[in-house]
C-alpha cells in the first residue's frame, strides 16, 4: 500500500485539475519562499508586510475568479486554493487578499459602473490601489440592518456622515467601499482616501491578526461625488452577497492554518522524548493527531464541495454559513490543541500554533460570528428566524 498524505488524507489532490494544482504549487511556494520566513516577526511586531504586495499581484492572487481587467479568471477551486495556501502562512495574508477580491473588487465588478470598473479593478489587480471594506459599525457588527451611517443627496454629490470600525486594511486603502443607509435604499460609496473629511486611524493593541491592519472609518461630511456612488445595489442584499464571497474563500483558509499545525505537531511529537520515547508513540497523542485529521479531511471535503456548486451558480448562503462555521472551528480547536502539545515552547511565536490560534480568534468572530452562521442554518431547518 501507498502511504497517505498526513495533509490530505482523502487525496483531494488528485480531483484537481492541471490548472488547479498549479495555482496550489505556486502559492504554496510564494509561502514557504516568502511568508514563513517573515511572518512570526510581523505578528510579534504587529506589522502587515507590506512589500510583498507586488509579488501576491505578480502571482495574480487578486481578484483571481474575475474575468478581465488583468484579472486572471480562474475557477472557484483555484480561489479556494489560494486561501489556503495564504491562510497556511498566516490568516492575516488571506484577510488582505480576501478583501481585496471578494469584498472590493467583487462589489466593483458586480455593481459597479463601467467607469469605476476601469478606473479601480486594473489598478487593485496590480496591487496598485488596495481597498477596503466598511460594514460594521460600533454598535454591532452581528445586525448590519441597524446601521447608522448615513448619506444624503446634495446637488450632484452625496454628504456621508457616521463611522465603521473593525475595517480591515482601512488605513492602507485607497479606496473604501462604504455601506450607508439613504432615503434610497442601503448604497455602497466608493469613498477615496484623500476625501476631506475622511479619516481610517489603526486600532491599536490587538492580540489576533497581528501581521494585519484593522482601521475605525470616520466620515465627517465627506462629499463623494454621485459618479463614485456603486449604481447597481441599493439593499442590504449588495453588501450581504459580498460576505457570501468572502466566506466561501474563508472556508477554505483555516484548513491551511490547521495543516500548519498539524505538520509542525507531526515533526514535533517524533523527536520529543518523554518517558523514554516519543511523544508521538504515545496513544492519546495520536488519538489527538489523528482527531486533527480527520475533522481536516472533513473541512476539506467540504469547502471542495462548495467550490462546485459556487462554480455551477447553484451555491446556496446557508451552505456557506455551515462551512464557515464548520472549518473555523475546526481549526481553531486544531491550533489550541496543537499548543497544548507543544507544552511550554507552545506559548512562544516560534511555533506557528498560538499565532494561528490568536489569528483564528478574529476569523471566528469576522464575516458572521460562529453564534450567527449556527442560527442561520437553525432558520434554515425551521423557518423562523431567531437572531
Ligand atoms: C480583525 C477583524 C477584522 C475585521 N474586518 C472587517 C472588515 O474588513 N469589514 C467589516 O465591515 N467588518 C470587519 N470586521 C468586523 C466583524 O465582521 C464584526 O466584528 C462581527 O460581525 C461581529 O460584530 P461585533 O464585533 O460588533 O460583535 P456583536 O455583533 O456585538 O456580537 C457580540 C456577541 O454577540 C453574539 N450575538 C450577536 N447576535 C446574537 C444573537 N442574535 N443571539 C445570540 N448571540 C448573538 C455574537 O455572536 C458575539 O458573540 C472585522 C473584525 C475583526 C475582529
Amino acid at each position: 500500500m501507498h502511504a497517505l498524505n498526513p495533509m490530505d488524507l482523502f487525496d483531494i489532490r488528485s480531483m484537481l485539475t492541471d490548472e488547479e494544482a498549479m495555482v496550489q504549487d505556486t502559492v504554496g511556494k510564494f509561502v514557504d519562499d516568502r511568508v514563513l520566513p517573515i511572518i512570526a516577526d510581523c505578528f510579534e511586531h504587529h506589522r502587515f508586510p507590506m512589500d510583498i504586495i507586488p509579488e501576491i499581484a505578480e502571482l495574480g492572487l487578486f481578484g483571481s475568479t474575475i474575468d478581465g481587467y488583468d484579472c486572471a479568471g480562474l475557477n472557484n477551486v483555484c480561489y479556494g486554493l489560494i486561501c489556503q495556501e495564504l491562510e497556511r502562512g498566516d490568516s492575516g495574508m488571506r484577510s488582505f487578499v480576501s478583501v481585496q477580491s471578494s469584498l472590493v473588487m467583487y462589489p466593483i465588478y458586480t455593481y459597479g459602473s463601467d467607469a469605476q470598473k476601469d478606473r479601480w479593478l486594473p489598478a487593485m489587480a496590480r496591487g496598485e490601489a488596495i481597498g477596503c471594506f466598511g460594514l460594521t459599525e460600533p454598535q454591532g457588527g452581528s445586525d448590519p440592518s441597524n446601521m447608522k451611517t448615513y448619506a444624503k443627496r446634495d446637488g450632484d454629490d452625496w454628504i456621508l456622515n457616521g463611522s465603521k470600525m473593525w475595517i480591515t486594511n482601512g488605513t492602507l486603502a485607497d479606496v473604501a467601499v462604504v455601506w450607508a443607509v439613504t432615503d434610497e435604499g442601503v448604497k455602497g460609496f466608493l469613498v477615496e482616501k484623500d476625501m476631506p473629511g475622511f479619516d481610517a486611524p489603526e486600532i491599536e493593541h490587538k492580540m489576533s491578526l497581528r501581521a494585519s491592519v484593522t482601521s475605525s472609518l470616520f466620515f465627517d461630511n465627506v462629499r463623494v461625488p454621485n459618479a463614485s456612488v456603486l449604481p447597481g445595489v441599493s439593499s442590504l442584499r449588495g453588501p450581504l452577497s459580498c460576505l457570501t464571497q468572502a466566506r466561501y474563500g474563508i472556508t477554505w483558509g483555516p484548513i491551511g492554518a490547521a495543516q500548519a499545525c498539524l505538520r509542525e505537531l507531526i515533526d514535533y511529537t517524533e523527536t520529543r522524548e518523554l518517558f523514554g520515547e516519543p511523544l508521538s508513540h504515545k496513544q492519546s497523542i495520536q488519538e489527538r493527531l489523528a482527531d486533527m485529521a480527520r475533522r481536516i479531511t472533513a473541512a476539506q471535503l467540504l469547502s471542495y464541495r462548495l467550490a462546485k456548486l459556487k462554480d455551477a451558480g447553484t451555491l446556496h448562503p446557508t451552505q456557506v454559513s455551515l462551512a464557515k462555521w464548520n472549518n473555523v472551528r475546526m481549526a481553531i480547536d486544531i491550533a489550541r490543541d496543537c499548543r497544548d502539545m507543544l507544552g511550554g515552547s507552545g506559548i512562544s511565536v516560534e511555533f506557528s500554533p498560538i499565532r494561528h490560534m490568536l489569528n483564528l480568534e478574529s476569523v471566528i468572530t469576522y464575516e458572521g460570528t460562529e453564534t450567527i452562521h449556527k442560527l442561520v442554518v437553525g432558520k434554515e431547518l425551521t423557518g423562523v428566524a431567531a437572531f
